[in-house]
């Protein structure tokens, strides 16, 4: 059985190589349909599928008149807000056809970085797929300059995986998989289908070294986004998409791949990471009836707030503390040090009133919780 089988949520990464005729600056429209095929078939089973694709660069600059060979950051900024339309268009004409509704998110690295912003894509994200939609993401070009880019997709889908706690990040590529060295050069290396737990310095020179001038996709920056991914509890895959119609379909035929098998699932990477590596920035004091429904993996709702002590943002890590003064849980708190302070102890129909915006129902939400 392929990790394809097994996963429900679902990250699939698409290069310009795939999509995009270097020549032409046309999308390779038979593919991208093989490729929808696919994907309407994963929906179908009631999996969620969300696209990270690049191409607006290679589309756009057609349009623009742009000559060939490397481009200037505004040309590059210019094309990708052109390209980026016809990208878009082309993938939802195609899950049209399925019934399916496309929605763009461009993201930058800020988003993934900064806590409150990630926070907001995530619920974002998370809302789409609840609603059924196929978000569909590629950096956001046009504003983001070299020094604050990702600048290569594959590391952009790793982090979008994680971010939605995906249980599977599938890396369509030029090459079957991961080899123990460049098989292009030398004629002993052999393919590598899987790697389990972390990925040591040693797989990581399998790779190679990527070359100057090359700074997207390749091997190199795959092991990392793997990297990346695996961190998180996602299964990273790298399998053969250039030229190959159904690349998904034939995953799950047995097409050779490379998978990268985390040592944790998400759910538990994600706890870890909220018990483990983030200092709590503030303490909420909770009651008896708070701490009860809190055992019972339930929310942290307001009302369940006596007092609030430190300086937080949204989405920081907070400690939780019970009457008798312990620490019991810690999570990621979705309102301001302020604003929490003044819903703390109401209602959550009275936080509209108190605020004068609707935000979340929870103080804390229970997939952002982890008790100690
Ligand atoms: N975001 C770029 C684009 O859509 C591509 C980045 C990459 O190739 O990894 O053209």
């Amino acid at each position: 059985m392929s990790a394809l089988d097994t996963a429900n949520r679902i990250v699939i990464k698409i290069g310009s190589q795939l999509l995009v005729d270097p020549e032409t600056g046309h999308v390779h429209r038979r593919w991208l349909e093989t490729l929808g095929q696919d994907i309407a078939a994963l929906r179908a089973e009631g999996k969620e599928v969300t696209i990270v694709s690049s191409g607006a660069i290679a589309i756009g600059r057609r349009h623009l008149g742009l000559p060939a060979g490397k481009l200037m950051l505004p040309e590059n900024q210019a094309a990708a807000a052109t390209g980026m339309v016809r990208l878009t268009h082309a993938y939802q004409e195609v899950l049209g056809q399925h019934d399916l509704t496309v929605a763009q998110v461009l993201l930058t690295l800020d988003d993934s970085e900064n806590r409150r912003r990630y926070i907001n894509a995530r619920n974002t994200l998370t809302e789409l797929l609840k609603l059924g939609a196929v978000p569909l993401i590629n950096e956001n070009d046009t504003v983001a300059t070299d020094e604050i880019r990702f600048g290569d997709n594959d590391r952009l889908a790793a982090r979008v995986a994680a971010m939605i706690s995906a249980d599977l990040l599938i890396m369509l590529s030029d090459i079957d998989g991961l080899y123990t060295a460049n098989p292009q050069v030398d004629p002993a290396a052999e393919f590598v289908p899987e790697v389990r737990g972390q990925i040591t310095p040693e797989i990581e020179a399998m790779a190679g070294v990527q070359l100057s001038g090359d700074t997207k996709g390749g091997m190199v920056t795959k092991i990392a986004a793997a990297k990346i991914a695996t961190g998180a509890g996602t299964t990273a895959m790298i399998t053969l998409g250039k030229a190959t119609n159904n690349p998904l379909a034939r995953i799950r035929n047995g097409a050779r791949c490379t998978v990268f098998i985390p040592d944790a699932n998400p759910r538990t990477a994600r706890k870890e990471w909220i018990a483990g590596s983030l200092k709590p920035a503030g303490r909420l004091h909770v009651d008896a009836g708070a701490l009860n429904a809190l055992r019972s993996g339930k929310s942290l709702l307001p009302a369940g707030v006596n007092r609030v002590e430190g300086a937080f943002e949204r989405g920081d890590a907070v400690a939780i503390i019970d009457p008798d003064g312990r620490e019991i849980a810690r999570g990621l708190v979705a309102y301001h040090q302020d604003e929490a302070s003044r819903i703390a102890g109401h209602k959550t129909g009275e936080i509209e009133e108190i605020l004068g915006y609707r935000g979340r129902d929870e103080m804390i939400h229970r997939d952002d919780l982890v008790l100690i």
